[in-house]
């Protein structure tokens, strides 16, 4: 079996992941750098050919996040007999997301925002759905390549990250030593051990023999000293006391996974009365067809509560104009708006910028903030005492910040305890640590070996064709 990365491993950057098997050809994801633009943003296709002297007979998507599945327009123009195989939630949600992208990427070319032409059309995209091939969980599915000399069969396991979000299993048979043997390698992807709100915990096999593995948490210590319970407990107490002075919660978020899961969140603090039923929740943009996503497949996906539905928790949209808006920030309210990162000009910047110098109001920070972006910086001058000042946008401020900033810990990754469990589950004779930052990767790769000496740990490089 040869390995090789096509994206950078050594961050979140774009997950792809190509093997080739006994002369079956393999990619795990096909994402987009989310740190990067235009054609740099790819993973590097040409490398299939050039390093591996091979090609993609089929590409696995484990989840509609944009660093997983972005790119698949691109690949499937670079090996047009690929075949993409998913769960029926993720092609629901591809089918909303790349035209968006699309349109997204051709205005950012218009309004002069990027040098970089768009990498596809939403015309490109009108034949893509063809190669999708849908898959219940836990079914057995033929992944063997044109070329291929043994069978190969794929299977899903629910990853508990957002909907339609799987790990998958490969079988296959292969030469080791003369004698041909069954041989097994499970990829977790993004992966959440533990329940969220909506999407219960993951599921995995019994054991494995290649574990490749994501690393997001490695290197975050408070995460694993922190439980779900806690957080929640945390949130609720931050929330109602915002909201019973009067004031406004805006909670930045990510429109695919994480909106749904806070507006649960918020429908069961209102049904535990310990918000106010009547307090009004603001929501916009694309988040909103997710949503309807996540409705329709409410009986069919993995779900902790199979009666929930988003669009149950009352909802009012943002109002667009600028006195409105004004009206509604009046308080008491709350704002589950995206970005998560809060990027200019997202509407969760916009409102940022309107509440931080009020008191009254609060700023709640519910996923991962990286380094640079405006929510971090938030976070940077509100740890650093009442006043502090903060850009927040190019041209508007510097302003003090005088609301509260907190921030919450409801990740849709396993932390890294979890981690090393799930590798004592698996039993693995070889762990391929990817999709972290090289301090997340090294804290795990000491960690297994220091608990199991018999586990060859590896850090793939980007681009470095290894054979296993
Ligand atoms: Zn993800
Ligand atoms: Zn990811």
């Amino acid at each position: 079996m040869k390995f090789l990365a096509l994206g950078d491993t050594e961050d979140i950057a774009a997950s792809c992941h190509f093997l080739e098997i006994g002369g079956t050809g393999i990619v795990l994801d096909s994402g987009t750098d989310p740190r990067r633009d235009g054609p740099n943003s790819l993973p590097k296709f040409d490398w299939v050919r050039e390093r591996a002297q091979s090609y993609v007979d089929h590409a696995l998507i484990t989840h509609a996040h944009h660093d997983h599945m972005g790119s698949l327009p691109i690949l499937v123009e670079e090996f047009p007999h690929v075949m993409a195989h998913m769960t029926d939630a993720t092609k629901q949600l591809l089918d909303f997301l790349l035209p968006a992208s699309a349109r997204l990427q051709k205005k950012r070319y218009e309004k002069h925002e990027t040098p970089h032409e768009p990498l596809f059309t939403e015309d490109d995209l009108d034949f893509l759905s063809h190669v999708y091939l849908s898959h219940e969980l836990r079914e057995e599915f033929d992944l063997t390549g044109m070329q291929g000399r043994a069978p190969i069969t794929g299977r899903f396991y629910s990853a508990g990250h957002i909907l339609g979000s799987i790990g998958v299993e490969l079988t296959f048979e292969e030469e080791q030593d003369g004698e041909t043997q069954e041989r097994r390698l499970f990829y977790t992807s993004d992966t959440n051990m533990q329940p969220q709100s909506i999407i219960p915990g993951g599921e995995y096999p019994d054991d494995t023999d290649v574990l490749v593995l994501e690393t997001t948490l490695g290197a975050d210590e408070e995460s694993e000293q922190t439980s779900r319970p806690e957080e929640y407990e945390k949130f609720r107490d931050t929330l109602s006391g915002v909201l019973e002075r009067g004031g406004t919660a805006l909670i930045p978020v990510f429109v695919m996974g994480r909106a749904q899961e806070m507006l649960a969140m918020l429908q069961r603090l209102k049904n535990e009365g310990h918000i106010p039923a009547d307090v009004p929740i603001y929501t916009a943009g694309s988040m909103r067809a997710i949503a309807g996503i996540y409705d329709d497949t409410h009986t069919t996906t993995p779900r902790l509560d199979e009666n929930f539905k988003v669009f149950d928790v009352e909802q009012e949209r943002v109002p667009y104009s600028s006195d409105a808006k004004a009206d509604v920030l009046d308080g008491p309210g709350i704002m589950v708006v995206s970005s998560g990162m809060m990027f200019e000009p997202t509407l969760s910047n916009i409102l940022a910028r309107r509440i931080v110098e009020n008191e009254r109001d609060a700023v709640l920070i519910v996923g991962h903030a990286v380094e640079g972006t405006p929510a971090r910086r938030l976070q940077e001058a509100a740890a650093e005492g009442a006043g502090a000042p903060v850009m927040l946008a190019d041209g508007h401020g510097p302003q003090p910040v005088h609301c509260a900033v907190e921030r919450f810990r409801f990740s849709g990754h396993s932390h890294r305890r979890d981690l090393l469990d799930l590798v004592e589950q698996l039993s693995p004779e070889t762990v391929l640590l990817v999709h972290g930052e090289p301090a997340a990767q090294a804290w795990m790769q000491q960690a297994i070996e220091e608990a199991h000496a018999d586990i060859d740990v590896r850090r793939p490089d980007w681009g470095n064709l290894i054979e296993l």
